[in-house]
C-alpha cells in the first residue's frame, strides 16, 4: 500500500507537523490522485484550530486539491491515468436523498463526507485532505480541470471559486445588476472576478485601505473602504446583491442597508460568533438575508468550465508545505494576495 506524506494538526493549539498514513485500497469506482498543489482556505484554519467545535484529530486539512490521476479502479470510465483533476470540499454523500437527487450533495440529508475533518461512510475511516502527496476519491466526486488553466492558480476554484459562483448563479446575477462583495480575501477576490464575468457591476467592500488599488485591478468597478462608515452612505439602497465573505465577527447591518428593495445579502463567510441582525434593516424595505454552502459537484464542474472559458484563475502566493503555519498567521492578519497555494513538490521528494 502506498504511503502518503502529509502535514497534520494533532490538536487545536499546536502547529501543523509532518504526518503519514497508508493510502486506502482502490475500490472499483475510485481514482488515485498525486496531489501537485493545494489551496489554503480560511476554513482550514478555522477547523485546524477547532474554532467551529467538534474537530477530529489528527487532521490533514486542504480542500482545494489539484493533481494528476495515477491509478483508476476497474469500473472507472470518466478518468484515465495522467488526467489533470481536482477535488473540492466533499468526497462522498448518500447519492439518493432529495438534495443528492438535485445535485446538491453538499446538503446531503444523510451526511456529506467532507474532504477532511470527516469520517467516511464505513463509519470509521477518517477523511484526510489535500496537504498531502496523494488522495483516493470516488470517481463521482472528482472534477476535470480545464486544460488551459495553470493548475496552481486554478486550485482555489475548487472551494473559493464554487462558493462564490453558486450564490451568484442561484440569485441570477448578470448584466444590469450591482453586486457588493464584502471581504477581499480568497473567496472575495474570486467573487469579484466571477461577478464581473457574469456581467455585473461590482462594488468591492474592504476593511483594508491598502487593498483599494488591488481590488480595482481584480476587476471591481468601485471600492468602498468600510472602516469609515461615512464611505457607505452614498451606496445605501443602491445594491441588488451583497456577497459577504468575511471570516471574522462583524456588523452586517450597515451592509444590509446597502441593498435596494428586495435585494439579497448572502453570507458565505463563517465567523465563529453569531451575528446580530437589526430586524428593521430587513423589514424595510423587504430585504433578504441568506446563506450558501460551496456548490454541488455538477455545478462545480460547470464553474470550472466557465472559468476555463473566461480565463479566470486565482491570484496566488505559492508556498512550500513547510511554511503552512506562517501562512495561517498571515491569513489572520489579512495579509495574503489573495490565496496561498501549497506546492507539494517538496513532500514528493
Ligand atoms: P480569507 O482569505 O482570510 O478572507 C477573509 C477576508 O475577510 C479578509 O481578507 C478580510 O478582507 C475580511 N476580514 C477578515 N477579518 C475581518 C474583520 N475582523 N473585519 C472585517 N473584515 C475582515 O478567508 P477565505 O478563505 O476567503 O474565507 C472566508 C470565510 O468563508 C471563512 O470564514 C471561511 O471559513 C468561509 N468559507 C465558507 C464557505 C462556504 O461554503 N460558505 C466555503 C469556504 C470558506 P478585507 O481585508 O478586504 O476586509
Ligand atoms: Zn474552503
Amino acid at each position: 500500500m502506498q504511503k502518503i506524506l502529509a502535514y497534520a494538526a494533532q490538536d487545536a493549539l499546536s502547529p501543523l507537523t509532518p504526518f503519514s498514513y497508508s493510502q486506502r485500497e482502490l475500490a472499483t469506482d475510485d481514482v488515485a490522485i498525486q496531489i501537485l498543489f493545494c489551496g489554503v482556505c480560511h476554513s482550514d484554519l478555522h477547523q485546524a484550530r477547532d474554532e467551529w467545535g467538534g474537530s477530529l484529530y489528527p487532521m490533514v486539512p486542504g480542500h482545494e486539491i489539484v493533481g494528476v490521476v495515477t491509478e483508476v479502479g476497474s469500473q472507472v470510465t470518466t478518468y484515465r491515468i495522467g488526467d489533470k483533476v481536482g477535488v473540492g470540499c466533499m468526497v462522498d454523500s448518500c447519492q439518493h436523498c432529495a438534495s443528492c437527487e438535485e445535485d446538491l450533495e453538499q446538503y446531503c440529508e444523510n451526511g456529506t463526507v467532507l474532504t477532511y475533518n470527516s469520517v467516511h461512510k464505513d463509519g470509521k475511516t477518517p477523511a484526510f485532505g489535500g496537504y498531502a502527496t496523494g488522495i483516493v476519491v470516488k470517481e463521482s466526486f472528482v472534477l476535470r480541470m480545464p486544460e488551459n488553466l495553470p493548475l496552481d492558480k486554478a486550485a482555489p476554484l475548487l472551494c473559493a471559486g464554487i462558493t462564490t459562483y453558486s450564490p451568484l448563479k442561484k440569485w441570477g446575477i448578470g448584466p444590469n445588476q450591482r453586486v457588493g462583495v464584502v471581504g477581499i480575501g480568497g473567496l472575495g477576490h474570486m467573487g469579484i472576478k466571477i461577478a464581473k464575468a457574469l456581467g455585473a457591476e461590482v462594488v468591492a467592500l474592504t476593511s483594508s485601505p491598502q487593498k483599494e488599488e488591488e481590488a480595482r485591478r481584480l476587476g471591481a468597478d468601485h471600492v468602498v473602504v468600510t472602516r469609515d462608515p461615512a464611505n457607505l452612505t452614498p451606496w445605501k439602497n443602491k445594491l441588488d446583491f451583497v456577497l459577504d465573505t468575511v471570516s471574522a465577527t462583524h456588523d452586517i447591518n450597515p451592509l444590509l442597508q446597502l441593498l435596494r428593495r428586495d435585494g439579497a445579502m448572502v453570507l458565505v463567510g463563517l465567523p465563529t460568533e453569531p451575528l446580530r441582525v437589526a430586524a428593521m434593516d430587513l423589514v424595510i424595505p423587504r430585504r433578504e438575508l441568506a446563506g450558501s454552502l460551496i456548490g454541488g459537484i455538477k455545478e462545480t464542474q460547470e464553474m470550472l468550465d466557465f472559468c476555463g472559458q473566461h480565463g479566470i484563475v486565482s491570484d496566488i502566493e505559492q508556498i512550500p508545505i513547510q511554511n503552512i503555519n506562517e501562512a495561517y498567521e498571515r491569513m489572520l492578519r489579512q495579509d495574503v494576495k489573495y490565496r496561498f497555494v501549497i506546492d507539494m513538490h517538496s513532500l514528493h521528494l
